[in-house]
């Protein structure tokens, strides 16, 4: 069953072309997956746009659920456009090949670290490996993998082998002005759906609907209290930050919107700026299409506000546009028309082992950083540690069934004093 409201699809033909795709389980009975494809609005926050039930994540399923979402959005000479992230699921990455060959395509850097840390764990190569995904331009990228070659050359090789076009900025393309990394919004949206998953096939998919319908109500009026032409809050704040980073950094004038740029500390760090262009050679500002610190200190040199220079796919208006369609209102059951078809059956069940679980899985990495959140928390140990607490000695690390304490009085209060007596 395959559902792309047409209010979601016009909404994100007014967004950014960066879409997200994922698979998560359904809860319920039956079993099943959920293929989603979701989008950024201009606020950076999720729009569904699609969604499928299907029998599981499979090269198949991916295909049918592609071909779907290609045709509603005007066919593959505009997916081509399109940037897709996803968790380099097994399915997928043929289906995506075989349907939009050459499309930018990216790899949750989150997922990636996962499978890497599977085989090469370590601090220093964990920062090493997020530094060269988070480098923007080639040379550091290139320096930064040098890095790694010397500290472990299997796992630079490892590295090599995913083309880092798929995961690092520095060869990221600059059309869906999206810089990101990981597939958050993917995450986001299978947690929103999370009571909706444990549902029947088609009572899920009209929860779904109601919650797209009211959030897009919700979102309709959520900024008409800005002022016209402002930025975006969450733009906004990314924004602030930039500026905050432009105080270590000075300016020379070469041509009237000209620059080169370098570090106040003395660093080696120097970059070039055309304020014109809108361009800079650490290749941020034209990936996000905000201004990086090195722009704002070049708008700052010429008095401008670099506020001023955020494009408008980030202000108030892209907001109202974007959620302008409307999720129509539908009846309910008691007005449907009957029709000649036959009714639909349940789809066949698959039983999956062991006891259905609720929660997202978590991959080892996050895994580890779960249980270094919980030592570190005092509340949590407690908590956790309560269950494991022998209720007669009190003592962690056993229960009554292996209390040695239990054993001695259920063999009566003389035998265990003689057992204490002759012990070591
Ligand atoms: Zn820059």
């Amino acid at each position: 069953m395959y559902m792309c409201l047409e209010g979601c699809k016009q909404s994100f033909l007014r967004c950014r072309r960066f879409i997200g795709l994922d698979g998560c389980f359904l809860k319920g009975y039956y079993g099943g997956m959920i293929l989603a494809a979701v989008g950024r609005d201009p606020n950076d926050q999720m729009l569904p746009i699609a969604i499928a039930v299907a029998e599981g994540e499979t090269k198949d399923s991916w295909l049918w659920f592609l071909k779907l979402l290609i045709a509603d959005l005007g066919g593959k000479d505009f997916c081509q456009t399109i940037t897709f992230m996803s968790d380099q699921q097994k399915g997928l990455l043929p289906a995506i090949d075989e349907l939009l060959p050459n499309v930018e395509q990216r790899f949750c850097v989150r997922h990636f670290y996962s499978n890497f840390r599977k085989r090469y764990s370590g601090k220093a190569l964990k920062d090493l490996m997020w530094k060269a995904a988070k480098a923007s331009y080639h040379q550091e990228w290139e320096k930064t993998m040098r890095e790694i070659r010397s500290i472990n050359p299997e796992a630079h090789k490892y590295l090599m082998r995913t083309p880092p076009r798929h995961w690092s900025k520095s060869w990221f393309r600059f059309d869906s002005k999206c810089d990101v990394l990981v597939n958050n919004m993917s995450e986001t949206f299978n947690s929103v759906i999370l009571g909706p998953r444990e549902k029947p096939i088609v009572t899920m998919f009209e929860e779904i609907r109601c919650y797209l319908m009211e959030r897009w109500a919700r979102n309709r009026s959520k900024m008409i209290e800005l002022e016209a032409g402002a930025v975006l809050p969450n733009i906004k704040k990314k924004l602030l930050k930039e500026r905050e980073r432009s105080r270590f950094w000075m300016c020379r004038v070469s041509g009237y919107m000209l620059f080169e740029v370098y570090n106040r500390n003395q660093t080696s760090e120097q970059y070039t700026v055309n304020l014109d262009a809108q361009t800079c050679s650490c290749r941020r500002w034209m990936l996000s299409g905000i201004p990086c610190c090195h722009a704002i200190t070049c708008y700052m040199d010429r008095k401008l506000d670099p506020d001023d220079y955020i494009p408008h796919f980030y202000r108030k208006e892209a907001y109202v546009s974007c959620y302008e369609p409307l999720i129509h209102p539908t009846n309910g059951q008691n007005l449907w028309e009957t029709t000649p078809y036959p009714d639909i059956l349940p789809p066949p069940m698959r039983k999956m082992p062991g006891r259905p679980k609720k929660s997202r899985n978590k991959g080892t990495y996050e895994k580890a950083k779960g249980a270094n959140e919980k030592a570190k928390d005092p509340s949590l140990v407690t908590r956790k540690g309560k269950a494991n607490n022998c209720i007669i000695c009190k003592q962690v690390g056993h229960n009554k069934r292996s209390c040695k304490s239990n054993a001695n009085t259920s063999q009566g209060e003389t035998s265990s004093q003689a057992a204490t007596q002759s012990g070591p």
